[in-house]
């Protein structure tokens, strides 16, 4: 189906051709004609799968409609769109003024419309004064929108469509209040889209309250490959735990990767791998949250220019960066639950691209691994890599993970033990 069948406008196909968007990913066949009439869609969509472009092509459609009344006006927002994390907000605000730029515009105005994007973590005031006269859409991480709010820098009492991006991670991160607090702010009547990759009991409540009759669109995880979905190769290599950055090393060198983005559990974790790599003569910086919002703009922007060869982040950075052409993503330690694992791994192999996600296992973490494989439905042989095979042996976990006495642990036992398994293990 080509972008002309969806009912977008003149201008906004001209954005999406300058874009070099050919065909609309399944995301976009089914919520952009949805959206564009109006209708609440409730979205279950990976990063990746080109969910941004289809909320944001409905809200500016809506809002070149509206352009003639209010270039009169004084802008008020129109658009609310949530998000989890600064790195998104960015990311989507960046899609957003991309797309615009093709929109008419009244010629005393200097843009069709205005976008503010306000995240924490950064001083509240050039905010504040980017709210000033008002603006058309807002982007917005929830603490400090409700903070923006209580400073009387914005008012949301004529939002017409609010989006809720990565409602599951809203959750995570501990949004729940905040979210709460800004439902009590928006009018009744408007338009809700709200996209999340995964449907915990919470996410699913909010959407049963939320939305009013939703056009319902689920892109399925798998098959990854088909049209449009990222074509990602997972592999498992079974290594001692001391011994992952040598082996994360010989990789790097030996596959010529170029750029490489490794997790770990800790930003403690992220400092010393990245130091190890540093020493090793690899091009490395460590991303965390412990950052400050100026270092990380500055590695993100190193490493989508290739200045940098590897980014070692905690999972702050596993949900949103869209980074083009990501060809390897390695899980040097696990991450907690497989919901991770699926975010972590959908930082390569976007929109199209092939791309490959490692995972380190050691003997502790095995059983852990096995639980992710079994909630992902995969099932990824252990490969030994020369000079690098396991020598450790798994610590014994007590009955419920050590099988019967003098027999290897079957796969329930491990599955068993992995349950008892909370936390991933330390950096050794
Ligand atoms: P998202 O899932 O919104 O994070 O988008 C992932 C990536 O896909 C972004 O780099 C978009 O620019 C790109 N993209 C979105 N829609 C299309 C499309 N129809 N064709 C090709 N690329 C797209």
């Amino acid at each position: 189906m080509p972008f002309t069948s969806l009912g977008l406008s003149p201008a906004l196909l001209r954005a999406v051709a300058a874009s070099s968007y050919t065909t609309p990913t399944p995301i976009q066949i089914a919520a952009i004609p949805a959206a564009l009439q109006g209708r609440d869609v409730l979205g279950s969509a990976q990063t990746g799968s080109g969910k941004t472009a289809a909320f944001v092509l409905p809200i500016l459609q809506a809002l070149e409609g509206s352009m003639p009344s209010r270039a009169r006006a004084q802008r008020v927002v129109q658009a609310l769109i949530l998000v989890p994390t600064r790195e998104l907000a960015a990311q989507v605000g960046e899609t957003i003024r991309s797309l615009a730029q093709h929109l008419p515009h009244p010629p005393h105005l200097a843009s069709a419309l205005k976008v503010t994007i306000v995240f924490g973590g950064v001083s509240i005031n050039p905010q504040m004064l980017g709210l000033r006269g008002g603006t058309d859409i807002v982007v917005a991480t929830p603490g400090r929108l409700l903070d923006l709010i209580d400073h009387n820098a914005v008012e949301l009492g004529n939002v017409k469509t609010l989006v809720l991006d990565e409602a599951d991670r809203l959750f995570d991160l501990g949004f729940a209040d905040e979210l709460k607090r800004i439902l009590t702010l928006l009018p009744t009547a408007r338009q809700n889209l709200f996209f999340s990759a995964t449907f915990p009991p919470a996410v699913e409540q909010l959407a049963n309250t939320l939305l009013h009759d939703p056009v319902r669109v689920v892109i399925p995880r798998e098959p990854l490959g088909s049209l449009g979905e990222p074509d990602i190769t997972q592999r498992a290599i079974a290594v001692d735990a001391p011994r992952r950055t040598q082996l994360l090393r010989h990789l790097i060198e030996q596959h010529a990767w170029q750029r490489v983005l490794v997790f770990v559990a800790t930003k403690h974790a992220a400092e010393i791998v990245a130091e190890k790599l540093r020493k090793a003569r690899i091009n490395a910086e460590p991303f965390h949250g412990e950052l400050s919002q100026g270092k990380r703009t500055q590695v993100l922007a190193d490493f989508k220019a290739s200045r940098l060869k590897v980014v070692v982040a905690t999972d702050v950075a596993s949900r949103g960066l869209d980074i083009a052409e990501l060809p390897v993503v390695v899980n040097f330690d696990l991450p907690r639950s497989e919901v991770d694992y699926v975010h972590r791994i959908g930082r390569t192999g976007r929109a199209g691209e092939t791309g490959l996600a490692l995972s380190f296992v050691s003997a502790a973490t095995e059983a852990h691994f096995y639980l992710i494989q079994k909630r992902q439905r995969i099932d990824l042989i252990l490969e030994h890599i020369e000079a690098f095979e396991p020598t450790e042996v798994a610590p014994d976990r007590g009955p419920a993970g050590g099988g019967i006495k003098g027999h290897r642990p079957n796969k329930k036992d491990k599955l068993r033990a992995a349950a008892a398994l909370t936390q991933p293990i330390p950096l050794t």
